[in-house]
């Protein structure tokens, strides 16, 4: 029930209404019976600074940050944590004492993926499809387990080289061309596969990146961070060439948890979270 102690949680952004946030973080603060409530908040673009001011004043302990926000909203916070200062994006914002400090959960939530699975990426040589916002995290995530080698695979090579030069300081990654040959030597060393890109998610199902699968050694880790299809046809080609496969619901359900866990210090149970993400997909 909610009452005059129950603690206000939420997400800002532009458009709102499809945000499974709600659902997801109320389903896992039920769960734990934790006296918190989590909403979702429009937000446009020109209304952000009186928002962030709002959201201040009226007690929240943190929100989410969705688009068009994620990097607007820098230059209103106190302080910024590592992960969000280098991806360039902020996620999640904690409210201590009116001082307001921004994260980015996308790290943890894709990492933690993996780790549910028993898999970890040190020292394995990854492959990486796409280079737009997620894969800024998915980069960061792998530098910081210790990847051994990175290659990113894309159409546009111009447009990800930017990318992979603005981590030259942390890392040298490979750009290439994901339909050249170099770039299906380095997918027949490749230890961990990864789909950033949106190829395959609805209503786009019968889409995939073009991946030479003969190429990709059976056996490997292969993650789509796309949850919507539960598996993709990459997923699926991936299964049934002897792949682990992993798909972006644990990323999805562990960068929720792990705002919750900073905004609070709880740890939320994921499965009911997983279990109400399911339910709002089924229904859309
Ligand atoms: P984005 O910033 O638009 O980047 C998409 C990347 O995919 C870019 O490198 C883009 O290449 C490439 N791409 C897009 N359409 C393509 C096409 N038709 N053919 C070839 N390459 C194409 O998107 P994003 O924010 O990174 O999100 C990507 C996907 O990840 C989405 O499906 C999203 O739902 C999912 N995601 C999941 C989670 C999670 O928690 N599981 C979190 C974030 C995102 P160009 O630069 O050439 O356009």
């Amino acid at each position: 029930m909610i009452t005059g102690q129950t603690k206000n949680f939420g997400v800002i952004g532009h458009p709102i209404g499809h945000s499974l946030s709600p659902a997801m973080q109320n389903a896992g603060i039920q769960a734990a019976g934790l006296d918190c409530v989590y909403i979702a908040m429009p937000v446009e673009e020109e209304d952000l600074a009186q928002a962030v001011t709002g959201l201040k004043t009226l007690g929240f302990q943190g929100f989410n940050v969705t688009i068009p926000h994620k990097q607007a909203i820098m230059p209103f916070l106190d302080a910024i944590d590592e992960d969000a200062r280098v991806i360039g994006a902020v996620n999640a914002v904690a409210i201590q004492d009116g001082f307001m400090t921004g994260y980015n959960t996308d790290v943890v939530g894709f990492l933690q993926g993996m780790h549910n699975h028993g898999f970890s990426p040190a020292g394995k040589h990854a492959v990486l499809l796409g280079a737009g916002g997620a894969a800024r995290a998915i980069i960061w995530g792998l530098i910081k387990e210790g990847v051994a080698s990175l290659t990113i695979g894309v159409r546009n090579v111009v447009k990800a080289q930017a990318v992979a030069d603005y981590f030259r300081p942390y890392m040298q990654i490979q750009v290439m061309d994901w339909q050249s040959w170099e770039f299906r030597r380095m997918l027949i060393q490749s230890q961990l596969l990864i789909n950033s890109t949106p190829l395959g998610m609805e209503p786009n199902t019968l889409t995939m990146p073009p991946i030479d699968w003969a190429a990709v050694p059976a056996g490997i880790f292969v993650y789509d961070i796309i949850y919507t299809p539960a598996e993709t046809m990459f997923l699926r080609m991936a299964r049934e060439h002897g792949c682990q496969t992993l798909n972006g619901e644990d990323m999805l359900v562990g960068q929720g948890a792990e705002a919750f866990r900073i905004w609070t210090g709880h740890q939320l149970p994921t499965e009911p979270m997983a279990q109400a993400l399911r339910k709002c997909l089924e229904n859309q």
